[in-house]
């Protein structure tokens, strides 16, 4: 059926060169890990005509498209290129629960609840493998180069969470990076357990997190010692050198932002928080608005958007339709030279009853949703730089040296590639064909 598809003899010849040329490949600019090389030609969109040389694993050179006249390689005619993108956002422990958790209504109350009730009915080291698998097996497919996921570690969860996400990080190493936050109601750190699991977050290398409200609280209902919780998770998190990453205001009427910049202030933490969702600054009148990005901007505080979630969650009342998007305004907080990132958070459970680990899907929603578009400008690095940096990885870029982790795209503009779902994307991993079958529903049976 499609004729045109560099697929077959692309997949093919990718499955073995150790050197190859990658011509006329388009790469949006912000996707470049270095400004566009002198001579290459740049479209409407801001994309660069490059030729891309690959060898052995990494990228070899970038060059103005045919630079050097020869035929060598495959030729991409023009056909967008990305690096594999990044989701510095995920609930890898909750994922595909759906059918088995109760429903949860579609409201974040709800959601907690389900949640609850699943993980103390089922999450066993088993069932966290199996799910987690899944995920990444998928995320996988789609072509994600690496996931940091947010871990549910109650009290006498944590252990078993924790050593599952160890195994699962080890199984996928050298081809998706793994790294995972401590998630908590901020009241944890209350108690003598906020220590220990600061211990066990540390003895795996991960961050510690936390959301700010108390335990079944809301988001927006408040917290009187916000303050002292604060405190004492940055002061863990100061003593075992962790960097933090917070669930915060995931509501319209929540204010919890401002104690966490100030927190990051205080405690010299400054470019080592990242914030989750931040949804109510969207509602804040515009004075508000600009003193308090001021302050985020003084505390160095990354922001991840979780557009598709917050869609879901956000405003719904039964038998009413959603007024509000849920989101946070992303294009203010860029404009004022804050690291904002979009990713993908809940894949089928309470909190979002659909998704695929697909952050080429997540970016062309969050480009609708958030408005990156007329123009694209640097949009596409909110899935690739901006992960990366939040991340600390080297990762989400075109760059010479960096390893030869791409997507090709059936695609010569911005708007074809949001347009589609490309499935037919060819992924490729330390230069060489890498695309791999969807796992099939059917293996999530036997946690149902
Ligand atoms: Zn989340």
């Amino acid at each position: 059926m499609n004729d045109l598809s560099l697929f077959p003899s692309l997949a093919a010849r990718l499955a073995r060169s150790e050197r190859i040329r990658l011509a006329k490949a388009r790469v949006p600019v912000a996707l470049l890990a270095e400004d566009a090389p002198v001579g290459a030609e740049l479209d409407r969109d801001g994309s660069a005509l490059i030729d891309i040389l690959l060898e052995n694993g990494r990228i070899a050179a970038i060059q103005p498209a045919a630079s050097n006249g020869s035929n060598e390689g495959v030729d991409l005619d023009g056909r967008h290129v990305w690096p594999l993108l990044i989701d510095a956002h995920a609930h890898l422990d909750k994922g595909h629960t759906m059918g088995r958790a109760p429903d949860s209504g579609g409201t974040h109350p709800g959601a907690r609840a389900a949640t609850t009730a699943d993980r103390l009915a089922h999450w066993n080291a088993d069932d966290l493998l199996r799910r987690m698998e899944f995920g990444l097996a998928t995320a996988d497919a789609h072509g994600v180069a690496a996931i940091r996921t947010h871990l549910d570690s109650h009290e006498g969860q944590a252990e078993i969470t924790w050593s599952a996400f160890a195994q699962t990080r080890e199984h996928w190493k050298g081809r998706i990076t793994l790294q995972a936050a401590g998630l908590v109601p901020l009241d944890a750190y209350r108690e003598d357990y906020g220590a220990r699991l600061a211990d066990i977050v540390a003895n795996h290398g991960g961050l510690l997190g936390g959301v700010t409200r108390a335990s079944g609280g809301t988001h927006g209902s408040g917290l009187d010692d916000m303050e002292t919780l604060l405190d004492k998770l940055f002061t863990l998190a100061k003593e075992r050198e962790l960097d933090i990453d917070l669930h915060v205001d995931e509501a319209a009427q929540a204010h919890a932002l401002p104690d966490v910049a100030r927190a990051a202030i205080r405690h010299g933490y400054e470019g080592r928080v990242t914030c989750g969702h931040c949804c109510s600054l969207a509602l804040l009148s515009k004075v508000e608005l600009r003193d308090r990005i001021a302050l985020i901007a003084d505390a160095g505080l990354s922001i991840i958007t979780l557009p598709t979630v917050n869609m879901y969650l956000q405003d719904r009342e039964e038998g009413r339709t959603p007024r509000w998007r849920g989101v946070t305004p992303v294009q203010e907080l860029r404009a004022a030279g804050i690291t904002v990132a979009t990713a993908g958070d809940n894949c089928r459970d309470p909190f979002f009853a659909y998704g695929d680990h697909d952050m080429l899907d997540t970016w062309r929603q969050s480009v609708r949703i958030l408005h990156l578009d007329h123009p694209y400008a640097d949009a596409a690095s909110l899935a690739g730089p901006a992960p990366a940096k939040i991340m600390g990885i080297d990762a989400g870029v075109v760059g010479v040296g960096r390893p030869a982790d791409l997507m090709i795209l059936e695609a010569w503009s911005v708007d074809q590639i949001i347009a589609r779902p490309h499935a037919d994307r060819v992924i490729l991993r330390r230069g060489l064909f890498a695309n791999r079958a969807l796992p099939s529903y059917r293996v999530l049976d036997g946690a149902a």
